[in-house]
């Protein structure tokens, strides 16, 4: 039927977990994706024998009861196999010190945090009292920011009396919580938060919501974890495209939409789009889930488009997230040390964090006794914007070599050491995305803009809705399947039905 016919912009995790459960509900959906390949920032690509993910490296939610788990079962596909972290991550602070690791096993953690940050363990306590009444929040499916009744409805649903004590704590920073405790003047713990926390909410721990980074200083531990998926990221990509396409979805791969246009007489939309032939396409839609980065809209929809004036003014005035430089590199696995850790993140005096993942054995990202290598930092994207060819270059090879400087530095390396390396950029992301500018994760999770402060994915213009790395949860493969959950829900809402997807805790 042509008033539920819904167009799914982009085929990233967020537009892939939404196009497939809409179309498990029945819905005639249209999925258009700009790239060849499926995947968006959870994508990979191959270079000779090696396997490369292009931008996340390690998923969270794979445990029973966490997203991608629920929504695998809801969809009917299996959940990917894959090995869980331990240590989640290994944290070198560059200070002389042994590095910390978050293990697995909650009292180790304990263990491992009270040898590394003595005295520090009321911060963890309340950190933990506040991560266990967020969890049980997020499993009751709350929409947020709220902006009609039945959002309302779904929010007060989720509300226990726990969640309106720590509700104290919503305009309060992780530094705020520090000062609480009285653990402010650890400057180890200091450092190693907001090296953590940077990964996670794009903010360090004087700028990050302390409701946020409380949840995901634990995302490594039980019942929760972090996971290396067997194979690539890809996995998770393709096994979203066979569900939408079993149940009837339609993928247009390699189809870039340059214009979405809202008809107030027939309250439709229609969506111009592209090949990569040039050939035009005019589709209509009843509604759009738009997963590229809400700045896009900016571009996609002409003024005269049918979104507001203000409403292009909060997406002008939203904070802009960071750009990310990866170095992609090869080697013998025998040139690593015995028992390296999986995920390692180094402090740097020059970039801050770098946060780095080796392939497994038999993961099939690399040949048998070879690994690869992956290693990112944040960079500000205006700093890549407006070069010419010949200053861009230069600017990549210096970077480039102050990247691979720091990993030989740290592995005791040979520039011969590499079978082979390359690095990425604001500009590669733009290109391999379609991100604007080549912005990556979602808004920073500054208590100003993170949860009920945030960017809604019901906007003005009705039919539009938004999810992905900007939307409530925030970045990440699990937060953007959970607000894909979110969109579908109020999106069957507004068409008078419900979808309900059982959480599996046991
Ligand atoms: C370097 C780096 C490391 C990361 N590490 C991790 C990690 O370890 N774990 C983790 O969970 N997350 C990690 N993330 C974050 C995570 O990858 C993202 O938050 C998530 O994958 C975003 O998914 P998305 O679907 O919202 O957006 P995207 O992945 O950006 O998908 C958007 C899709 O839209 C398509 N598109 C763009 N323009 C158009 C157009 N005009 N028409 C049609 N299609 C279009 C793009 O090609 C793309 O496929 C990392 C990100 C980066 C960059």
């Amino acid at each position: 039927m042509f008033e539920e016919s819904i167009i799914v912009v982009g085929g990233g995790v967020a537009g892939l977990t939404s196009a497939a459960l809409l179309s498990r509900e029945g819905y005639p959906v249209t999925l258009v994706e700009a790239h060849t390949q499926l995947g968006g920032c959870a994508g990979t690509f191959q270079r000779g024998p090696f396997t490369f993910d292009v931008g996340a490296t390690q998923v969270a939610g794979l445990e029973k009861g966490g997203i991608h788990n629920r929504l695998f079962h809801y969809l009917d596909i299996p959940v990917p196999k894959s090995e869980l972290l331990d240590p989640g991550c290994s944290v070198v602070l560059g200070d002389g010190t042994e590095p910390i690791n978050l293990w697995h096993d909650p009292s180790r953690w304990k263990k491992e945090r009270q040898e590394q940050f003595p005295g520090s363990e009321v911060f963890w306590s309340l950190c933990s009292q506040i991560h266990k009444s967020n969890w049980a929040f997020v499993d009751r499916d709350p929409i947020l920011p709220v902006r009609n009744f039945w959002d309302c409805s779904q929010l007060l649903r989720a509300l226990r009396p726990p969640n309106l004590l720590t509700g104290v704590f919503s305009k309060l920073t992780i530094s705020d919580l520090l000062k609480i405790t009285s653990c402010q003047r650890d400057r180890r713990l200091r450092r190693f938060l907001d090296l953590q926390l940077k990964l996670y909410s794009q903010e360090p721990a004087s700028r990050t919501a302390a409701l946020y980074g409380a949840t995901v200083l634990q995302m490594a531990q039980s019942p929760r974890g972090l996971w290396h998926l067997h194979g690539s990221m890809q996995i998770l990509s393709d096994l979203l495209r066979n569900s939408f396409l079993r149940d009837g979805g339609k993928l247009l791969i390699g189809h870039r939409v340059t214009n979405i246009f809202n008809e107030k007489e027939s309250n439709s939309f229609y969506v111009d789009i592209i090949d990569t032939r040039k050939n035009s396409i005019r589709l209509n839609a009843s509604d759009i889930v738009f997963s590229l980065p809400p700045q896009s809209l900016l571009d996609l929809i002409p003024i005269d488009g049918g979104l507001s004036t203000t409403y292009r003014e909060v997406i002008n005035k939203l904070p802009k997230p960071s750009g990310a430089l990866v170095f992609y590199g090869a080697l013998s696995r025998s040139r690593l040390p015995v028992n390296c850790p999986n995920h390692i993140q180094i402090f740097d005096q020059h970039f801050g964090s770098l946060f780095i993942s080796i392939s497994m054995e038999d993961d099939q990202r690399a040949p048998a006794g070879m690994a690869t290598l992956i290693a990112s930092v944040f960079v500000n994207v205006d700093q890549w914007s407006n070069l010419d060819s010949q200053s861009y270059a230069k600017k990549k090879n210096i970077v480039g070599n102050k990247l691979i400087n720091i990993i030989n530095n740290h592995f005791d390396l040979q520039e011969t050491s590499w079978v082979h390396h390359e690095l990425s950029t604001p500009r590669s992301f733009a290109r391999w995305t379609g991100r604007p500018g080549g912005i990556v994760g979602g808004l920073g999770q500054h208590p100003s803009q993170f949860g009920p402060f945030g960017l809604a994915s019901r906007t003005p213009l009705k039919g539009l809705w938004l999810c992905g790395d900007s939307i409530y949860p925030g970045e990440g493969t699990a937060g953007v399947s959970q607000s894909a959950m979110m969109v579908v829900r109020q999106l069957m809402e507004s068409k008078g039905r419900h979808l309900k997807i059982p959480v599996l805790n046991e």
